[in-house]
């Protein structure tokens, strides 16, 4: 059985000091590859220091949208050349997140624009974080198409689905759905489309039910046998869709 970790975040020394027992452990859990997340120009080195270090990790960098600056745009030009010399890595964490209210919206809504626009110019794939801002979200995809999209740790409506479908959006589940009161998510689990599911474990935060904290790649299996038995399908049949779906969304060769 093979997983993929589609998001979570490796970089922060202090939460992992020991990375290759880590990837040890998600290798011995099936865990393959794991999508390592930056989330502002102070983490983009240490990303791609965790894919040196380990070839199942697979490296991404932008900005979050917790951490955009009034400076964002100077950090944003280093992150278009970081992601020229680096045709290997995705682009995120980016996104909306209305809930931090000390973030302007108009700069987020500006800067989650700018990371779509350079998805869609350089063909990678994007992660995104939204929370309390589907509305808006649907709005910019459309005027900001971008070729493959993971919302993730989706906690929009289920309804929301075949329209975000429809503008090249995958949707990502972490911890949170092993948790029996999640009922929205849990519902979204059995409303997507099989080809646009991923899973994921947003390590080092939101540990599956009965996991400790911090939050680690090897916990994936939790989150996987929620999935397959809310899709009423197997574990292996569940596994093989995520894989290829993660295949897929990353556009590797393999
Ligand atoms: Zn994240």
């Amino acid at each position: 059985m093979k997983l993929f970790d589609a998001h979570c975040h490796l970089q922060d020394d202090a939460l992992f000091p020991d990375f290759e027992k880590i990837m040890q452990r998600a290798v011995a859990a099936g865990v393959e590859r794991a999508v390592c997340c930056g989330t502002a120009p102070r983490d983009w080195e240490k990303v791609f220091q965790c894919s040196e270090k380990s070839d199942g990790v697979l490296p991404m960098v932008g900005i979050h949208p917790w951490f955009v600056a009034k400076d964002w745009k100077r950090s944003f030009r280093a992150l278009e050349n970081l992601l020229q010399k680096h045709p290997e890595a995705g682009i995120g964490e980016t996104g909306l997140d209305f809930q931090a209210r000390f973030i302007n919206r108009a700069e987020q809504e500006a800067c989650f624009a700018a990371h779509l626009d350079l998805a869609c110019e350089l063909n990678r794939p994007v992660t995104v974080h939204c929370v309390r801002a589907w509305g808006r979200l649907s709005e910019i995809l459309h005027e900001h198409p971008a070729p493959r999209i993971q919302l993730h740790a989706f906690g929009g409506a289920a309804e929301l689905i075949p329209e975000l479908g429809g503008l090249n959006c995958w949707f990502s589940f972490g911890g949170s759905v092993t948790n029996p009161r999640a009922k929205r998510a849990r519902g979204s689990v059995a409303a997507v489309p099989p080809e646009r599911l991923l899973i994921e474990t947003d390590a080092p935060d939101f540990p599956p039910a009965d996991c400790s904290s911090p939050n680690e790649p090897a916990n994936l299996i939790y989150i996987l046998r929620t999935v397959a038995e809310l899709r009423s399908i197997s574990i292996e049949e569940a596994s093989d869709v995520l894989f290829r779906n993660s295949i897929n969304y990353f556009a590797l060769n393999c």
